[in-house]
């Protein structure tokens, strides 16, 4: 469920539920910016890190179908990226984080060799979507 510029997984349990008798698990998540260009916010980052350090290769995929890109793959650089969000406690849902060496994220469109190489979007291979609230 989302907002303009937020959003919140509901009903967490089903996905569970479904991964579970099926032998899946969670890789990432993926997201929209309707409106936005595409990139992670420091809700994004927040959001991500929990992902991120359950399992170091989680991915956040970002779509925004008015910009140029509209997806994008992005992960925490470790370090530093993915210590600095753990450790930071600003409470405003958006605020700036600072600069560092490195980076706080990698990622984009198309280029495989910007800190998600273990990720491939091959030419002509779906993914397959379950919509669980129909259910
Ligand atoms: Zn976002
Ligand atoms: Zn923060």
């Amino acid at each position: 469920m989302g907002t303009g510029d937020t959003c919140e997984t509901l009903e967490e349990e089903k996905v569970f539920e479904f991964q579970d008798k099926r032998g899946l698990l969670t890789l990432g998540w993926i997201h929209t910016h309707p409106t936005q260009s595409c990139f992670m916010s420091s809700l994004d980052l927040h959001t991500h890190s929990a992902y991120q350090c359950m399992l170091p290769e989680a991915i956040a995929v970002v779509c925004a179908p008015l910009a140029t890109p509209a997806l994008g793959i992005f992960r925490l650089t470790d370090p530093p990226g993915l210590n600095l969000i753990m450790a930071c406690r600003r409470r405003e849902t958006f605020h700036p984080h600072p600069d560092v060496d490195g980076g706080i994220y990698t990622g984009g469109f198309g280029a495989e060799d910007q800190g998600y190489g273990h990720v491939r979007m091959r030419e002509g291979q779906g993914v397959e979507v379950v919509d669980l609230r129909k259910r």
